[in-house]
């Protein structure tokens, strides 16, 4: 065991451990990576901050997204326009392209691996309808999603973690993942974690870092995400100096309950549920006469805030929609949909049976992140080379950008992008770590500023409380980056978010020890949501157009002509944030599929 002292913090015990390739996170994507490695021979450690099977994914309900056609016919290539429509043509086609084609040996690789989907009376696996999945190009929705009830995401998470404990990858679990160990070429080397439970400090050297670690949901007063969901892999990024990207482009999704926020899949409607505002009118056939409630998540959550700010809202405040499921009739509720039937009756005191759901749009899904290629390799963009690579670090999930969903992602393909890209990041590194290779001696004062930026947090002694701060971004960010924007309330949100950073410089810790300290893991937490949040805010204060999830009064159209392009957005530790931009991607990988150029999105 070394000792790290630093200027400010004295000593602090350090574990030292090498490994060909340590993962960050062990949510679907992780674990996918993970095992991947495993398989492929390399030595893996998984750092995670909760136990594997507590990780978001869990939660995940409604499917996996693959045209395997076991109940409707279906293509890849219909899977791929979808996506890059759904995407309002931000998506980069080379990575859809791979991740549609890629989606039929990963589902049936999960098969394999025991993950126990539900099945059709031939004994397939079950496929239900989702939002804008269709078929021959637009023409009318396809049974697309592979779903296990409406338990997917658990049935997956749990099948992934006994396949890498199978492999022999070990786990390191409650560590909380601090800072990239970065070295003076920009190479990633490893990264640094703190051990919740002793108190320890970690320093893990890896040939290869991936991060793993899921959303930022948590920027938002009202989501669905976990609590856990605080985009430590952005926060990680951006102090060491490397770029976000897309992040102006949030999810809201459509029916999350009402005031809850807990989220109803949209395998409810997929099932054949719909929604009907205060006059009991089914509005979403004025709004998207083909698609109707299946439309894509954008568009539904719009019409819903459109019918409320109308007045035809529901409730005696008017401020919410209802959701049907009651003729689906009890069997078919109890069969498909028997997690959400629990969690209505638990969370808004309704028996799904009989009577409708309140719901109302909740923030859901990043589909902003760190940028990377279809490989899973992090992208550090210059002038001269958009797509220049940073050694050692990778990204996969809902952390990353590749991009895939664009400017908006289609319900079911989440967990699609954490498996294909998961497996993408094992294969990749596969190719370029040698197994046992030799490593280079650690740059100077390695991870001494993660270990000063968390000891000034553990002594931080101002006037406000982490909670309290934390409370002020969420408001922030639900009021001015919301279902609709204007540009007079992004200029106010940007102003908002200044102060709410300054904000950091008086929070006060009150536990100072190193043993299960929630109170200083919030402190850490809050200082990547602040990161993630103030990238969010900026890119959409300066995107004048109308696209996908970002939805500008003042621009109500999509410009392709000077918007049709990546955001890249660097946050220095004063929370000034600094914008560039890379262009999308409109080429293929192979000939089997020519580029789908721009149009206009019509459900
Ligand atoms: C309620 C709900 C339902 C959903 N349903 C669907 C669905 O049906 N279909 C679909 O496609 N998508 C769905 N989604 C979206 C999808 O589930 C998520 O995007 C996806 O699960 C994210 O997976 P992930 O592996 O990237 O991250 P997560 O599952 O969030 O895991 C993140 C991991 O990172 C670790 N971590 C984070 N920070 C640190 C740190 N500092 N140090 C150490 N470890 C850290 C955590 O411990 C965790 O293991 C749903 C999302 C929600 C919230």
């Amino acid at each position: 065991m070394n000792a790290i002292t630093s200027p400010s913090t004295g000593a602090y015990r350090i574990v030292d451990h090498t490994y060909d390739v340590v993962v960050v996170g062990a949510g679907g994507a992780g674990l996918r990576a993970t095992l991947g490695m495993g398989a492929a021979g390399l030595k893996t450690a998984c750092v995670t901050k909760v136990f594997p099977t507590r990780s978001h994914t869990v939660a995940a309900q409604g499917g996996i997204s693959a045209a395997l056609g076991n109940i409707t016919p279906d293509d890849w290539r219909w899977h791929m326009y979808d996506t890059v429509k759904g995407s309002d043509w931000l998506g980069d086609q080379d990575a859809i392209e791979y991740m549609c084609r890629e989606a039929i040996p990963a589902i049936y690789e999960l098969e394999h691996f025991g993950v126990p989907f539900s099945r059709t009376e031939d004994g397939r696996i079950y496929q239900r309808p989702f939002g804008g999945h269709m078929r021959d190009y637009g023409k009318e929705p396809v049974q697309r999603a592979c779903a296990a009830a409406d338990r997917t995401g658990h049935a997956m998470l749990h099948t992934l973690y006994q396949q890498s404990l199978k492999h022999h990858c070990e786990f390191f679990v409650e560590y909380f993942a601090l800072d990239l160990i970065m070295d003076e070429e920009g190479a990633c080397r490893g990264v640094i974690a703190w051990n919740l439970e002793d108190g320890t400090m970690h320093r893990f050297r890896a040939h290869m870092v991936v991060l793993a670690t899921g959303g930022y949901g948590r920027a938002y007063q009202s989501c669905t995400s976990a609590h856990t969901c605080t985009g430590d892999g952005g926060g990680m990024v951006l102090r060491a100096g490397l770029p976000t990207q897309d992040m102006e482009f949030v999810q809201f999704h459509p029916t999350g309950i009402f005031p809850a926020g807990c989220l109803i899949t949209e395998g409810a409607r997929g099932e054949g549920g719909y929604l009907t505002n205060a006059a009991g009118e089914r509005f979403m056939e004025r709004y998207a006469p083909t698609a109707k409630d299946l439309a894509s998540r954008d568009v539904v959550s719009r019409s819903m805030t459109i019918e409320i700010n109308e007045g035809r809202g529901v409730g005696p405040n008017k401020d919410h929609i209802l959701l049907h499921l009651e003729h689906l009739g009890a069997e078919i509720l109890a069969e498909r949909l028997p997690g959400i039937s629990e969690t209505a009756k638990v969370f808004a005191g309704v028996d799904v049976t009989k009577e409708p759901i309140p719901v109302l749009p909740t923030v859901h899904y990043n589909m902003g992140g760190i940028p990377t290629n279809y490989r899973a390799e992090v992208l550090r963009p210059t002038a001269d080379d958009p797509d220049a690579v940073v050694p050692g670090l990778m990204a996969v999930g809902e952390a990353a950008c590749v991009s895939v969903h664009g400017a908006n992602r289609l319900g079911t393909n989440s967990l699609l992008d954490l498996v294909v890209f998961g497996r993408a990041a094992a294969h990749r590194a596969a190719e370029i770590v040698k197994p046992g290779a030799q490593h280079a001696p650690l740059p100077a004062r390695a991870g001494e500023a993660a270990l000063d930026r968390l000891d000034s947090r553990r002594h931080a002694s101002g006037g406000s409380r982490v909670a309290d701060l934390r409370a002020e971004l969420q408001r922030t960010m639900q009021r001015h980056a919301a279902v609709f924007r204007n540009s007079a309330s992004l200029t106010e949100g940007v102003k908002k978010m200044k102060t709410v950073w300054g904000g950091l410089s008086d929070v006060s810790v009150t536990d100072r020890s190193l043993i299960w300290n929630t109170d200083l893991v919030e402190a850490l937490e809050l200082d990547n949501l602040m990161g993630n949040a103030a990238a969010t805010m900026v890119s959409a204060e300066a995107r004048p157009e109308s696209r996908g999830a970002h939805a500008h009064d003042d621009y109500p159209d999509r410009n392709d002509q000077d918007w049709m392009k990546h955001t890249l957005s660097w946050v220095d530790a004063s929370g000034d944030v600094h914008l560039g931009y890379r262009p999308v991607k409109m080429q293929t990988l192979t000939n089997e599929v020519s580029v789908f150029p721009p149009k206009k999105r019509v459900y």
